[in-house]
């Protein structure tokens, strides 16, 4: 029988309590079928990993007293799911201590090196999967720990490395497959490890990720991706309440509200399962029997309306000056790209007489400051959001909302039929978003859900 692929993000994880909600859907899930779960950090340690490691860097003596709490919080989790579990216990204190001997070595040597900070950021999922493991044994059922590195063959690029699909396949089947059926194997989400033997991140929020990965590697019946919402939504609820599930869509689809901010999902997820035909079942771990999605290339999108929202962008005016717009986009995208600055949406303005860039907010001013370096110049605005509006013959009545709103977008991109993407001003988001909501989405949408 085909396995299943279950991950928990970080949320699902974050509490002793949450973890026995993951425990018992991992039974009912066993119960059917052999099945292999996928953890992420639980919730804000990898934030939390990666503060440390810029406060040893600096020497703050803040460092070891945050490094104290964490060691703490997950002690302390271990103690209530599996207090008798010696392996479990050591394998949390090996991971503590690796980690507190190398934060000594950042602030003995003031430098953080890339592969020292991925391998430190990856320390939160190891600790992770030690405790889901112990509290899947505590609950009588078999289950072990894997260690990423072993499964997940990656490139050599720090922080955000490309997976190898075919030497993953191979360690999959030498190490997983022989497991599947008589255990639970838990898999740390996040990294891997390149040719080398050195850990990899794959990016932040990629254990959906390394979840799909392996259920492509597996050929699995599908793979699941629990999480603290009802599925993929039609907005995002903490800006629009009103948001309701939206039961099946494409991969495409789901790819490009993922791209433009629906946090639901990493945008890299979605391939991997889509290329081997492999559907994506996206659940709420505290509500599971409540709206689900499924991600499956054989939906049908006609008929599905939605907007994601993406807070946190800047926008790139770069000047032509006497170059061509081909030679502009040519260049100006080959220098953010090779400093590996995001960029989320290109565009002309006007005649081509300059290149609008949207690029992660974090990306605006190194992202001024590489172009310069190249001679080109640019004006970074900061403070700006993203939002996506798709659905069919939407974008016509999406521009002509907006512009009623009084708001005037620094960038609009159409996509024909499918609908459109707009910037705006960071405090016009979430009025922004409820309206085109509640006056786009909500009334035309046929596969509305009741909330
Ligand atoms: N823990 C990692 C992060 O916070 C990966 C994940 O949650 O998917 O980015
Ligand atoms: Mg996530």
């Amino acid at each position: 029988m085909r396995p299943c692929v279950l991950k928990f993000g970080g949320t699902s994880l974050a509490t002793p309590e949450r973890i026995r909600a993951v425990v018992a859907i991992l039974r009912e899930a066993a119960a059917e079928r052999p099945v292999v779960a996928v953890a992420s950090a639980l919730a804000g340690v990898t934030d939390g990993l990666l503060v440390i490691a810029e406060r040893a860097r600096r020497c703050d003596k803040a460092a070891r007293r945050d490094l104290a709490s964490l060691a703490e919080r997950h002690r302390a989790a271990l103690v209530a799911l599996a207090p008798g579990d010696r392996a479990a216990s050591r394998a949390v204190e090996r991971e503590l201590g690796e980690l507190a001997a190398a934060l000594e070595g950042v602030t003995l040597l003031r430098e953080l090196p890339a592969g020292v900070r991925d391998r430190l950021a990856s320390a939160g999922e190891r600790l992770s999967v030690a405790l889901l493991a112990a509290a899947l044994r505590a609950a009588g059922l078999s289950a072990s720990a894997f260690d990423a590195a072993d499964l997940v063959a990656t490139d050599a690029t720090f922080g955000e490395a490309e997976v190898d699909l075919e030497r993953t396949r191979r360690s999959v089947d030498g190490r997983l497959v022989p497991r599947l059926g008589r255990e639970i194997p838990v898999v740390p989400g996040f990294y891997g490890a390149a040719a080398d033997g050195r850990v990899r991140l794959l990016g932040r929020g990629a254990s959906d990720l390394t979840a799909t990965i392996l259920g492509a590697c597996l050929q699995a019946e599908r793979v699941e991706i629990w999480t603290d919402v009802d599925g993929v939504l039609s907005a995002d609820p903490r800006l629009v309440p009103e948001a309701f599930t939206l039961a099946r869509l494409t991969p495409a689809l789901a790819g490009e509200l993922a791209h433009f901010g629906a946090k639901v999902l990493h945008p890299r997820a979605v391939w991997p399962a889509a290329l081997a035909g492999v559907p994506i079942v996206v659940a709420n771990t505290g509500h599971p029997g409540r709206g689900r999605s499924e991600i499956v290339s054989a939906a049908d999108d006609r008929a599905v309306r939605a907007i994601a929202t993406r807070a946190g962008v800047a926008l790139l005016r770069i000047a032509a000056g006497a170059r061509s717009l081909g030679e502009l986009a040519t260049s100006a995208l080959s220098v953010l790209v090779a400093a590996r600055l995001p960029v989320l949406l290109v565009q002309q303005a006007g005649s081509g007489a300059e290149l609008l860039v949207a690029v992660d907010g974090t990306a605006g001013e190194p992202g001024r400051a590489v172009l310069a370096g190249m001679g080109l110049s640019s004006e970074v605005e900061e403070r700006l959001a993203l939002v996506a509006i798709v659905g069919r013959e939407l974008a016509a009545p999406a521009r002509q909302l907006l512009s009623s709103a009084g708001v005037s977008p620094r960038l609009w991109s159409e996509h024909g039929t499918r609908g459109a993407v707009a910037a705006v001003a960071a405090e016009a988001l979430a009025a922004t978003a409820r309206r085109l909501h509640a006056e786009l989405v909500v009334p035309g949408a046929p596969d509305r859900k009741a909330a």
